[in-house]
């Protein structure tokens, strides 16, 4: 049986149709797992954590590869399948949980794995696939790295270069604690049902050193996300706007920084907004 016809089957046997509200597009192409589990690079020393593992379709190759497997799911109906499909299997752990609500680092730390054997795989439900990754980044959670499959367009966000074209508040958080690259263009025919647009395989490797030195995470962070807040608005009335400082000082540290006073945050490569952040701590103290 091939992965369409095990698919087929499986939510025929248990009279399952996807539910649209999870975000359930199920894989039905091989060598789409095999590039997941390659890329990721998993060993027999690795804990995997697989967010959303619907039928279990990725999570078997991962049993097969991994020391152990974590998967998180929400969905009581694939909690039934899983684990008729998965209890004989000693490596295989499954929580019926929101993976948005539950403690990551704790379920880490449990399993006392040097943090350079603990990696996260999933094919994400698409409609909080921002909050899951900013959730997975903001925990410093101890892992060596994230490999998922995303819509094409939020992997274009992610990976982007900081400063250059595609960029969201997001590409330089994941820039800041990662290096992220591509790693394969899914269409969307290879889903079931097939989602709208296509797909894409990226894989985020967590830095050990930040690629900026800061006086104040907080501070960066804010103002990132304060100028992407109106994409159309200035740099210098996104930080206005939000709360972060006078028009006044906005326009002195651009000029301090020899940028023109119209520059847009997107413009920004991450180490002038680590300057703007480091000048505004030094004056706020924050
Ligand atoms: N891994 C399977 C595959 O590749 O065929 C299914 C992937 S499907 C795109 C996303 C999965 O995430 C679904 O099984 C869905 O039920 C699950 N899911 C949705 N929201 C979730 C949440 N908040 N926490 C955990 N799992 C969630």
């Amino acid at each position: 049986m091939n992965i369409y016809e095990e698919t087929k089957f499986l939510m025929k046997k248990y009279q399952i149709s996807a539910n649209k509200n999870l975000g359930q597009n199920f894989l039905i192409e091989n060598s789409v797992i095999q590039t997941i589990v390659d890329s990721a690079n998993i060993s027999k020393e690795d804990i995997v954590l697989e967010i959303g593992p619907g039928l279990g379709t990725l999570t078997k190759e991962l049993l097969q590869k991994a020391k152990k497997v974590i998967a998180i799911e929400l969905d009581e109906k694939m909690i039934q399948i899983l684990t008729d499909r998965f209890c004989f299997y000693d490596n295989f752990e499954l929580m019926n949980q929101d993976v948005l609500k539950v403690d990551l680092k704790k379920i880490i730390e449990k399993e006392q794995a040097h943090e350079n054997h603990v990696k996260i795989v999933a094919n994400l439900p698409y409609y909080i696939t921002t909050p899951i990754i900013m959730k997975l980044l903001e925990e410093k959670l101890p892992i060596t790295s994230i490999t998922v499959m995303v819509q094409k367009e939020v992997a274009d966000r992610l990976t982007a270069i900081p400063g250059q074209k595609d960029t969201g508040a997001i590409t330089y958080c994941v820039y800041y604690y990662t290096e992220p690259s591509k790693v394969m263009i899914v269409p969307s025919s290879f889903f079931l049902p097939a989602p709208k647009v296509d797909s894409e395989v990226i894989h985020l490797k967590i830095r050990k050193k930040p690629p900026v030195v800061l006086k104040s995470e907080e501070m960066f962070f804010r103002i990132i996300k304060a100028s992407f807040l109106q994409r159309r608005k200035t740099l210098a009335n996104g930080l206005t706007n939000g709360g972060i400082c006078s028009k006044n000082e906005a326009k002195q540290i651009l000029e301090k920084m020899n940028l023109n006073e119209n520059v847009r945050g997107e413009n920004l490569t991450i180490e002038q907004f680590a300057q703007i952040a480091n000048f505004l701590y030094e004056d706020k103290k924050i």
